[in-house]
C-alpha cells in the first residue's frame, strides 16, 4: 500500500509551494488537484484555440523573494515581464485612460478626463508607497501575523515581526486612510468620473 506523510489538497500556487517545502524537509507529500491543470487561479490556459491567457490572476503581486530563491524558480523557467501600460480603463461615456508605470504619464491621462483626479492620483500613490513599505516586512516575514495583530501593534508602538523590524508606523495608518477615502467618496460622489477605478486594485505591490 502506498503511504505518504502529508496530503495537500489543491494545486494552486500556495498548495504547490507548501508541498515543495514539505518535500524539501524530507517528508513524502501527495498533492491532490481536482482540475486537469495545476496552478489554481494563477494558471495560464488556452481559452480559445491559439490564445493562451492568464485565466484569473493577471499580475504577479506578492511573490516572496525567499520562495523564489528556495524553489529555484528562475532555473525552472519563471521569467517576469513588467506590463506597461498596467491597465486600460474604459469609461461608460466611451472615454478611456491608461495606467502606466510612469506616474506622471498616468496623471496626464487622468488630467484629460478630470484634473482633480490627476492630483488625487499622486496622493494615492504616496499613500501606497508608505503603506507598502510598512506592510511588506509583515507579508515577507517567515510567520506573518494576523491583520488585527498588526493593527494593534501599530496603535501601540513600532511593530516587530520575526526577524524583520519595520520602522514606526503612524497609528492606524490603514484605518485612518481608508476612512478618509470613504469620506471623500461619499461627500462628492458625482464629482469624478474615474473614482474607484485605476490603481486601487493593484495597490502598488511592487
Ligand atoms: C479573478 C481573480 C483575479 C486575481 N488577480 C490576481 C492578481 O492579478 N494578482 C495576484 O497576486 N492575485 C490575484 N488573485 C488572487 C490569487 O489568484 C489568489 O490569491 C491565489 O490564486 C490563491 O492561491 P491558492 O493556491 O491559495 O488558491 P487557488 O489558486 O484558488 O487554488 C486552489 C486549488 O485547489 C483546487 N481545489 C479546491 N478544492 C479542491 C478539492 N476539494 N480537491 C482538489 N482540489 C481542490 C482548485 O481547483 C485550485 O486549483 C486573483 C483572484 C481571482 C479570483
Amino acid at each position: 500500500m502506498r503511504t505518504t506523510d502529508v496530503i495537500v489538497i489543491g494545486a494552486g500556487h500556495n498548495g504547490l509551494v507548501a508541498a515543495c517545502y514539505i518535500a524539501r524537509a524530507g517528508l513524502s507529500v501527495l498533492v491532490l488537484e481536482r482540475r486537469p491543470v495545476v496552478g489554481g487561479a494563477a494558471v495560464t490556459e488556452e481559452l480559445m484555440p491559439g490564445v493562451r491567457v492568464s485565466a484569473a490572476s493577471y499580475s504577479l503581486s506578492l511573490l516572496r523573494p525567499d520562495v523564489y530563491r528556495d524553489l529555484e524558480l528562475a532555473r525552472h523557467g519563471l521569467a517576469f515581464t513588467p506590463k506597461d501600460p498596467q491597465m486600460f480603463v474604459p469609461l461608460p461615456d466611451e472615454r478611456h485612460f491608461f495606467v502606466w508605470r510612469d506616474e506622471t504619464r498616468t496623471q496626464d491621462e487622468l488630467a484629460r478626463i478630470h484634473r482633480p483626479d490627476a492630483e488625487a492620483y499622486r496622493r494615492w500613490g504616496r499613500f501606497w508607497d508608505e503603506a507598502v513599505s510598512l506592510l511588506r516586512p509583515f507579508a515577507e516575514s517567515p510567520s506573518p501575523p494576523p491583520p488585527l495583530e498588526v493593527e494593534r501593534s501599530w496603535g501601540a508602538a513600532a511593530p516587530t515581526c520575526g526577524a524583520s523590524r519595520s520602522r514606526a508606523a503612524p497609528p492606524s495608518l490603514w484605518r485612518r486612510s481608508s476612512s478618509r477615502m470613504r469620506c471623500e467618496a461619499s461627500s462628492r460622489p458625482r464629482e469624478s468620473s474615474v473614482r474607484g477605478r485605476g490603481r486601487g486594485s493593484q495597490a502598488r505591490p511592487g
